[in-house]
């Protein structure tokens, strides 16, 4: 029978933990797979470790691997695919958000044929419409400036073959933009979709600080058409300035010269020097980044892993 791993990141979630329990082994009773699960503890300071200790000693299909501190989703997410073997991945939120339920609809795109099977939401319930318009202006940016062309509305939730997963966990960038990852990855793909519930319980760890950083992770990540930006600007300032300057020779030898100037001269430094700015900025977001990289660091440090059994049923 095929295996697949469940690897699903947690962090502060010990209302959530047993919830998830009860719903994946009733979603998965009639899925001719054997399945396990194992938890990546991503530094949870309350007691969701000790729910995926109780959990793991009353029924050992669930395991749990929990790491030296919070590290992020991604790299939660990370270092749950780096410890599976299984011949398919599973990737799903805790918080119930991603229903467990589809799971075995995924199973069967992937016996199906498909390497990747990925879950799109139909609705966003229980979000703002604020939160709405920045996804999908995220989506249509980061769409339009990359060539790797990422699903909307598509978050980690989704089923990956074991060299789909393989794949990803080749990958080993430390500005980890998991979407960007899966979707680059390739292979055949498969998109269902669902209805995205609110949190079961606990709450969201975004804010739109983070969401902003994550968007700009996305960026930088897959395009350098930002890098480019101070080209053009650079050489539309340069031709305008060239007609401009000619129009001033021009107006000095028809009309004389009678000192004017200060406005335009004002407008011009400002605005050059806001260019300036914004193109160091942009520089420096590559910089930063190529920075982290070049120092070369594990991407996470794992403080304990207790796998799932292997059933044989
Ligand atoms: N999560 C994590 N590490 C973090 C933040 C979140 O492992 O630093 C987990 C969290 O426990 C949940 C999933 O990532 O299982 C999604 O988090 P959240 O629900 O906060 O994100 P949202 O659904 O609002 O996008
Ligand atoms: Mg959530």
């Amino acid at each position: 029978m095929p295996s697949i791993d469940i690897i699903v990141p947690v962090f502060n979630e010990q209302t959530v933990v047993p919830l998830f329990q009860e719903r994946i082994k009733t979603a998965m009773q009639d899925c001719d797979v054997q399945w396990r699960v194992i938890f990546v503890d991503d530094g949870s300071s309350d007691d969701s470790l000790k729910a995926m200790k109780r959990i793991h000693d009353e029924d050992n299909r669930f395991g749990y691997l929990s790491l030296s501190r919070n590290f992020g989703k991604e790299y939660a997410v990370t270092a749950g695919l780096d410890h599976t073997s299984a011949d398919a991945a599973v990737v799903i939120d805790v918080d119930l958000q991603d229903p467990p339920e589809l799971i075995p609809d995924m199973v069967k795109q992937w016996h199906a044929g498909y390497d990747v099977v990925y879950a799109t939401r139909k609705a966003r319930h229980g979000e703002s419409i604020a939160k709405k318009a920045t996804a999908s202006l995220f989506y249509r940016t980061i769409n339009s400036m990359s060539k790797i062309e990422i699903p909307k509305d598509t978050g980690d939730f989704r089923l990956m073959s074991r060299r789909a997963y393989q794949a990803v966990n080749k990958l080993r960038e430390r500005n980890r933009f998991m979407k960007g990852l899966f979707a680059w990855v390739g292979y055949k793909q498969k998109q269902i979709y669902f209805e995205r519930e609110p949190r079961a319980a606990g709450e969201t760890k975004w804010n739109y600080s983070k969401l902003w950083r994550f968007a700009l992770d996305g960026i930088t990540s897959f395009s350098y058409l930002p890098l480019r930006f101070a080209t053009w600007i650079g050489m539309f300032v340069a031709i305008f300035a060239f007609f401009y300057g000619a129009t001033i020779i021009a107006r000095t030898i028809i009309f004389g010269n009678d000192v004017p100037g200060y406005p335009s001269l004002m407008v011009v430094i400002l605005f050059l020097g806001g260019i300036q700015l914004t193109a160091l900025g942009i520089i420096g977001e590559y910089l930063g980044r190529m920075f982290n990289e070049s120092k070369q660091r594990p991407l996470y440090l794992v403080d304990k892993f207790q796998p799932p059994e292997t059933h044989t049923q």
